[in-house]
C-alpha cells in the first residue's frame, strides 16, 4: 500500500501537468473502483480547470474551477500514469511496482496541457470522489483524520497528550489514523529504529505524569518527520527523468534501514544489533531489541 511519501510524490507528479490546466475530456471505462464514481462523475469534471493540487493524510485533493474537490485514493495497488510529448512516468511508484496493464487503467483525464494523465488500479481499493468544497470540513473520509505528520500542529506536546493513557503499544498508537494522519507500517518501523523506541513499548509512555512530553517523544516526532522528508527527497528526484515508467522509480527500500531486513546488522552506530521481525496487530514489525528500548 503507498504510503505518505509516496502519495506526496504522486502529488507533486501531477500538479505540473494538472494545475491550471483543464480537462478536456473524462473517460472512465468502469462505473466503480472501491466504491461507485459519483453519478455524472465525467461530466461534473470534463471543462472544469484544476486551481491546485492538494493533500490530506494519503487522499489527493484536486480543487476544481466548478467548486467541487476531487477526492482520490491510492488504494492498495492504485497509481497515475502521465504520459506526455511520447514519455510515460508513474510519480510514487518507488516501493511497491505499479500496474501497467492497460486493462486496469480505469479512469484517464486528457488535459488541456497535453498530459493524459490515467488511474490504473488492478486490485481497486483505490476511490475517487466529489466533494462541494465549502463541504470539505464535513466529509466523512476526512474529518476524523489526525494531524499531519509533516505539519506544524505535529509536535512532541499534541503526540504525548494523544498518547497519554494509552495501553496499546506505541507502534498501533502510531498507524492510529486519528492520532497522527497518514503513517503507515513502512514509516513506523522507520521512525522507530532512528529514535531507537521499541514498538512494543507502552504509548502512554510518551507523557511525563504531568502529560507533557517525555524526552523521547521529541526524538521520535524528528524522527519521524525525517523519515518521511527523506523518503520524499528521494521520490522527488526520481520526478525529473520522465523516461522512467514503474519498478525504475527512486528505490527509497535501498535506504530502508530495518523495514524487510530481518536478519541483518542493525544500522545504528555501534549497535551490533540483528534486525528482527515479529507480528504486531497482524502486520509485521522490523526492529533491533538491542538498541530500541
Ligand atoms: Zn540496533
Amino acid at each position: 500500500m503507498p504510503e505518505l511519501p509516496e502519495v506526496e510524490t504522486v502529488r507533486r507528479g501531477l500538479a505540473p501537468v494538472m494545475e491550471g490546466a483543464r480537462f478536456d475530456k473524462v473517460v472512465a471505462h468502469r462505473g466503480d473502483l472501491r466504491w461507485p464514481l459519483p453519478k455524472d462523475f465525467a461530466k461534473r469534471i470534463e471543462g472544469t480547470m484544476v486551481s491546485g493540487i492538494g493533500r490530506r493524510a494519503k487522499y489527493l485533493l484536486a480543487d476544481l474551477s466548478s467548486g467541487d474537490v476531487l477526492v482520490m485514493h491510492l488504494g492498495m495497488s492504485g497509481s497515475f500514469r502521465v504520459t506526455r510529448n511520447g514519455g510515460a512516468q508513474t510519480p510514487g511508484a518507488y516501493y511497491h511496482e505499479r500496474g501497467k496493464q492497460q486493462a486496469h487503467d480505469h479512469v484517464v483525464f486528457v488535459m488541456s496541457s497535453g498530459a493524459v494523465v490515467s488511474f490504473n488500479d488492478p486490485r481497486r481499493f483505490g476511490s475517487m470522489k466529489l466533494v462541494p468544497r465549502a463541504e470539505l470540513g464535513d466529509e466523512p473520509l476526512l474529518r476524523w483524520l489526525g494531524p499531519e505528520p509533516l505539519g506544524n500542529e505535529f509536535d512532541a506536546t499534541m503526540l504525548a497528550a494523544a498518547c497519554a493513557g494509552k495501553k496499546t503499544s506505541l507502534k498501533a498508537a502510531l498507524l492510529d489514523q486519528t492520532v497522527v494522519a497518514g503513517l503507515g507500517n513502512i514509516y513506523v518501523c522507520e521512525a522507530l529504529n532512528r529514535a531507537h523506541l521499541s514498538p512494543r513499548r507502552q504509548a502512554s509512555t510518551l507523557a511525563i505524569r504531568s502529560g507533557a512530553p517525555h524526552e523521547r517523544t521529541v526524538l521520535l516526532v524528528d524522527s519521524i518527520k525525517a523519515v518521511l522528508n527523506d523518503a520524499i527527497k528521494v521520490g522527488g528526484s526520481s520526478l525529473r527523468d520522465h523516461r522512467q515508467t514503474s519498478g525504475e522509480l527512486g528505490m527509497f527500500q535501498h535506504n530502508f534501514r530495518v523495514y524487510d531486513r530481518e536478519g541483518q546488522k542493525c544500522p545504528t552506530p555501534g549497535c551490533g544489533g540483528i534486525i528482527r521481525r515479529f507480528t504486531q496487530n497482524g502486520r509485521s514489525t522490523f526492529y533491533c531489541r538491542v538498541c530500541q528500548k
